[in-house]
């Protein structure tokens, strides 16, 4: 998968994709990322890239022109999928991560200030994409946010495809709770099961609190989960117990 970000800031995005797990795939190939410095395209010789929005006293918007530039050195005639991370874009979840792991080149702008002309939007963005209900400086924690999601999903990045299978939101479930060693700290055991060896019984454990960590931290998932018989029962028996108390 080849990724391009266009920025004002590359060496933000850079510092970020050269660490750990991401920065790893990246060595290993497994993704290629291309940080574009916006401001490298304007034709200002003061180097602007912005100017003040029509009818507004406040704030600067950033211009077409620079990163429509920017955005053709980058293709170089390939026509990549563009997104524009934006707080009126849908908001990101596993399942985009996953569809867009699946695509080989993605171009993406990160906007700043006030954000950008909605003129440069309509001739080269296919997709918005927010991170969220909220507003931030710039697209470039957003960028990130959203290659890292896609990346851990390429093949190559984790070890194991479970790694990211068995995780939280995957398949609409969160995940199960976890714990290393030592075997008791501050007087709190390790479940049993967990150390019993049985892989059915701990399948069962893990699927059950599956079902009850959703149920307590995000029911509103429950809804659309696809949930069995025994599911069910974990449900029910839990609100029964809650009742009862
Ligand atoms: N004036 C814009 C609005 O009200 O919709 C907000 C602009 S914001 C201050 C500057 C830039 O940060 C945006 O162009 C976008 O690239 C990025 N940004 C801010 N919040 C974001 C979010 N929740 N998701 C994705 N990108 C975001």
């Amino acid at each position: 998968m080849r990724i391009d970000i266009a920025t004002l800031f590359p060496e933000m995005c850079e510092y970020y994709l050269n660490e750990s797990i991401v920065g790893r795939a990246k060595e290993k190939g497994v993704f290629e990322v291309y940080c574009h410095n916006i401001r490298d395209y304007t034709l200002d010789k003061h180097r602007r890239v912005d100017d003040t929005p029509y009818s507004e006293q406040k704030g600067m918007l950033m211009q077409c022109d620079p990163i429509f530039r920017c955005f053709e050195a980058a293709a170089q005639g390939r026509k990549p999928h563009v997104i524009y991370m934006s707080p009126q874009g849908k908001v990101l979840t596993q399942n985009r991560c996953r569809e867009l792991s699946q695509l080989s080149d993605i171009f993406i702008l990160c906007g700043h200030y006030e954000g950008v002309d909605e003129r440069v939007i309509e001739e080269i963005v296919d997709e918005e994409i927010s991170i969220g209900d909220y507003v931030l400086t710039g697209g470039e924690l957003p960028a990130l946010v959203l290659v890292d999601g896609v990346v851990r999903m390429l093949e190559g990045t984790l070890s194991y495809a479970d790694c990211y299978e068995d995780e939280s939101h995957y398949s609409g479930l969160l995940e199960y709770p976890q714990y290393t060693r030592p075997e008791v700290w501050h007087g709190r055991k390790v479940p049993e099961v967990l150390l019993s060896g049985h892989h059915a019984n701990i399948a069962r454990w893990r699927r059950e609190q599956r079902i009850l960590t959703t149920l307590k931290k995000r029911p509103d998932m429950l809804e659309s989960a696809d949930l069995d018989e025994k599911d069910m029962a974990v449900i029910d028996n839990f609100n029964k117990m809650k009742n009862e108390q």
